[in-house]
């Protein structure tokens, strides 16, 4: 993966990059910390660490990774390395390094010239390689473990909070490193808004309650919603939830290499429209997702993107309408040559609780 990353450096006319994003030096090391470097020059990838993380990289033995003892200020080892290495042209991340940071970098590192760019590795992130698919996986088999307990576990009178935190501890006890984003558990006129945030209110009977969730594991993140029933639903709810299962399933069978992604936004939000609830789609139809949440690209209307075989996306179409409810299903998929691979498990038919 580094060879990616100093490939578009040369590209670019430079003979290195630094990395300081936390992201991207997990990306391109396999290495989690809080602060740390990584260069990547022609013939390596290094990644320099100060003592409280360089023993445990050391021991980890990254594969094609020189890890670097930095052992007075990271920046001043960082530099030296760089100009032990040769480096002249150096390429750094426009949209991690701060103006500040602009400035100390460039006070420090007189002599090699700074040439920030966006995105040095975006566009490899964004096709997982079989090691990634494999944790996003097991993240997946988490959160599907964790919505059949929940559906155990929710009874009437319980808050929003007790049932995030139940689905938040299920998931850390069966293996995930943490949570991938904040759960969403949100009940009866709150589930019509798309992040609505949790609360100590008491699930409403006869009401949507919807779940947005998911884990990490090894770093990755996975991203499901179901919306259940607490008690009996109305025929205007079932033909709402039946909308979006319907949305979501013409949304999935749109995937495919090579196929547009405004086109998987428009295969689920013209289906809604068709059924007259086109106003209460308010947000894009899916997004990628690996190290972080949400990546690049997404699947909205005005996306200029095409998906290609490899990358992961999020199918999440919903209907939401104010003072009555809303229904949000989402899965993640991995793009296929001849189509796209459901990750998730879970069932997305109505469940009455
Ligand atoms: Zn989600
Ligand atoms: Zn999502």
């Amino acid at each position: 993966m580094a060879n990616c990353a100093y490939k578009r450096a040369a590209e670019l006319g430079a003979d290195g990059a630094l990395f300081t994003d936390g992201i991207n030096r997990m990306y391109l090391t396999g290495f989690p910390s809080t602060e740390g470097a990584v260069l990547c020059t022609e013939d390596e990838t290094a990644l320099l660490l100060d003592m409280r993380y360089a023993l445990s990289a050391e021991s980890r033995g990254l594969t094609g990774v020189k890890v670097v003892r930095s052992e007075s200020s990271l920046t001043a080892d960082t530099l030296s390395y760089a100009r032990a290495k040769g480096v002249k042209r150096l390429i750094i991340e426009s949209t991690a390094v701060t103006v500040y940071e602009l400035e100390r970098l460039g006070a420090a590192f007189e002599g090699i010239e700074l040439i920030p760019v966006a995105g040095i590795c975006g566009e490899a992130r964004q096709i997982k390689t079989a090691a990634e698919v494999a944790c996003i996986k097991k993240a997946q088999s988490i959160t599907d473990a964790c919505f059949t307990h929940i559906l155990g576990f929710i009874k009437g009178g319980m808050t929003e909070r007790e049932v995030a935190a139940e689905m938040e501890y299920f998931m850390k006890k069966n293996g995930a490193d943490g949570l991938a984003f904040d759960t969403i558990a949100v009940s009866g006129v709150k589930s019509a808004l798309p992040h609505g945030v949790l609360g100590d209110d008491v699930l409403t009977e006869n009401a949507f309650f919807t779940m947005d969730f998911g884990a990490r594991y090894g770093g990755y993140c996975s991203d499901m919603t179901r919306t259940v029933v607490l008690g009996k639903a109305s025929d205007k709810m079932k033909d709402v939830y039946n909308t979006v299962l319907e949305a979501q399933r013409l949304g999935v069978l749109a995937v495919g290499d090579g196929v547009p992604c405004k086109a998987v936004d428009a295969a689920a939000r013209d289906y809604i429209r068709s059924k007259g609830y086109g106003g209460y789609f308010t947000h894009s139809t899916g997004h990628s997702l690996g190290l972080e949440i949400h990546e690049s690209p997404a699947c909205s209307p005005k996306s200029e993107g095409v998906l290609k075989a490899g990358m992961l996306m999020t199918v999440e179409p919903g209907i939401y309408i104010e003072g009555f409810g809303g229904v949000r299903i989402e899965d993640t998929v991995l793009v296929t040559e001849d189509g796209c691979e459901v990750l998730a498990a879970s069932t997305k038919e109505l469940i009455e609780l």
